[in-house]
């Protein structure tokens, strides 16, 4: 038996982030993960050839820069930094047109305004309004427990923070097609909102101001995804603390209804002194400590959790050349873009996609985004190739059965491939050395709280998000038993590479412990205007 301070479970960046965050309090951490490489939805693998490197899940860390664990933890000191390129996104159109979002608001607007001047000039109100001037409000709205809605309607008083609450009115196409006329700028920007895995809800245009706030402010992680959770182990193992990896917990050990430990599956037990937390879904956690010392309300709602109606099918490709896309001959600019969307000609068929993967069916038309990271950063591929990738959305169980993606990828793989190839004319078969498709079944297998392809842990519907999710009464990462946290991506503030979830059960357990906080705590939410 080994005792530490505190034991985490799993070993992805959330997990990892609590974990620094408390090694700099002063506490001896374990973090356990089941699998034998460390990260979850931050890795970086290298399954088509050597030297070409994909990372499988997260790829585009959004709006990193204003992360505080970057700033508090020194990350770039024990090995992680990123690249902020100047050509943030482009929506590739099949009439050979593109919109290119730039860091620069001037060439961005200039491109919006090739479709609609007036949408480049909503555009320009909504950055402004939500990327630089609420900007604070929304990082602080990320790195604080959520709030019941009344007391956060207390917080936020003013025209614009009226403004900021009434998106939650919508659903998120009625939100899109409120803002903007251009049908091509609609269809960017409701599989924009897709993208974070959101549904198609009434409440959920709540998602909208959070979502421009980043459209130009994505960041590649130098080296790949996975740079992020080594950091973190660098900073957790500096504290005396340990990173364990093959080290799958089974069970949540409690005595007299506290959290005291966990059992592995190999038998053995590893104390954790003074609290457990769980960086994976609040499902599972729940039923590894034991579904009787939960609320009768939260078991039925953990019982029902909607993982979500989409996941994303990645096409990664080892090439000679990067993707060169036909569009740049309507703008040059598509060459030197970051996250790249294409698939997609009109709202309807952003709808009909959705539907399609609600309905368990591979869609009729394949849209999302993708990117090739060896543009920017050259260790993601060999001096002479490149590395590429395009995630179109998909269901998870595919004509009714996840496995039927095993029994077709190669179908499947053609597939995405074809569609690829109609914007980027150049990924012929000379020029892709070697291919891997991984699906919504792979995402699970490599991941299992990510269940049914979850990209986020569980769906982005107002029932979880926010207070709810998972659930009011364990929002705040605190749970109903004493000593136990949760700090994944089910609980707080939800999923994406920004920490959060980590980072506000960090700031829970060192006043709950009583220790001296060695940070400066991102203020709580508040706008007057
Ligand atoms: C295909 C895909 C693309 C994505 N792209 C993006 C993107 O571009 N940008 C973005 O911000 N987000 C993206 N995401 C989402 C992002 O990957 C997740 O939100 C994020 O990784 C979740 O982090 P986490 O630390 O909360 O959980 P995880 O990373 O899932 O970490 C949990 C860890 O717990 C481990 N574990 C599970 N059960 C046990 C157990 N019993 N015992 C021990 N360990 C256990 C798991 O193996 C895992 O390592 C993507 C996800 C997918 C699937």
């Amino acid at each position: 038996m080994q005792d530490y301070d505190g034991v985490i479970i799993g070993a992805g960046h959330n997990g990892l982030t609590l974990a620094a965050y408390l090694a700099r309090a002063g506490l001896k951490i374990a973090v356990l993960e089941r699998n034998a490489q460390i990260g979850g939805g931050t890795s970086t693998q290298e399954p088509t050839l050597p030297g070409h490197r994909f990372n499988l899940h997260a790829n585009f860390f959004m709006g990193f820069g204003l992360a505080p664990l970057m700033r508090d933890l020194d990350l770039h000191r024990f090995g992680f930094s990123y690249i902020e390129p100047l050509v943030q996104q482009a929506a590739a159109f099949r009439d050979g047109s593109c919109v290119v979002i730039h860091q620069d608001l001037e060439a961005t607007c200039a491109s919006l305004a090739r479709f609609s001047k007036r949408d480049a000039e909503t555009f320009r109100e909504l950055h402004n309004l939500y990327a630089v001037k609420m900007r604070p409000l929304l990082v602080s709205l990320l790195y604080n427990a959520p709030l019941p809605i009344d007391q956060l309607r207390d917080r936020l008083s003013g025209p614009e923070a009226k403004t900021f609450l009434s998106h939650a009115e919508h659903d998120l196409f009625s939100v899109v097609r409120e803002y903007f006329d251009d049908d091509r700028i609609r269809t960017l920007f409701t599989s924009y909102m897709h993208v974070i895995t959101t549904e198609n809800q009434p409440g959920a245009g709540m998602v909208f101001p959070a979502i421009f706030s980043n459209t130009m402010s994505f960041t590649l992680p130098v080296g790949g995804a996975v740079a992020l959770p080594l950091a973190l182990a660098r900073i957790v193992e500096a504290g005396g603390g340990a990173v364990m990896l093959n080290a799958a917990v089974e069970e949540i050990c409690t005595t007299g209804g506290r959290a005291t430990g966990v059992r592995l599956a190999t038998g053995e037990t590893i104390e954790g002194r003074q609290f457990v937390a769980s960086a994976i879904d609040a499902p599972a956690t729940m039923h590894m400590t034991g579904e009787e010392l939960f609320p009768e309300e939260v078991r039925t709602k953990l019982n029902n959790w909607h993982w979500g109606n989409h996941s994303l099918v990645t096409l990664h490709l080892a090439l000679r050349e990067r993707p060169i896309y036909k569009s740049r001959d309507f703008d040059p600019d598509i060459d030197r873009a970051f996250n790249i969307f294409f698939g997609m000609d009109d709202i309807a068929q952003v709808e009909q996609c959705f539907e399609h993967c609600a309905a368990g069916k591979f869609p009729d038309v394949l849209m999302g985004n993708g990117a090739c990271n060896s543009q920017f950063d050259p260790t993601y591929a060999p001096a002479d190739g490149h590395s590429a990738f395009w995630w179109p959305f998909a269901p998870y169980a595919v004509d009714g059965d996840a496995e039927n993606w095993d029994r077709d990828k190669d179908a499947y793989a053609q597939r995405i491939l074809d569609v690829w190839r109609e914007y980027a004319p150049n990924l012929t078969a000379d020029n892709v050395r070697a291919e891997f498709l991984f699906t919504p079944r792979d995402v699970e297998r490599l991941n299992v709280n990510m269940r049914q392809g979850a990209v986020r842990m569980g769906a982005y519907i107002p029932s979880q998000l926010g207070i709810n999710r998972p659930h009011p009464l364990l929002s705040g990462t605190r749970t109903p038993v004493d000593g136990l946290y949760l700090c994944g991506s089910s609980t707080g503030n939800g999923g994406g590479i920004n920490g959060a979830p980590g980072y506000i059960a960090a700031n829970a357990i060192v006043d709950d412990l009583g220790l001296k906080r060695p940070w400066t705590p991102v203020p709580p939410p508040e706008w007057r205007d």
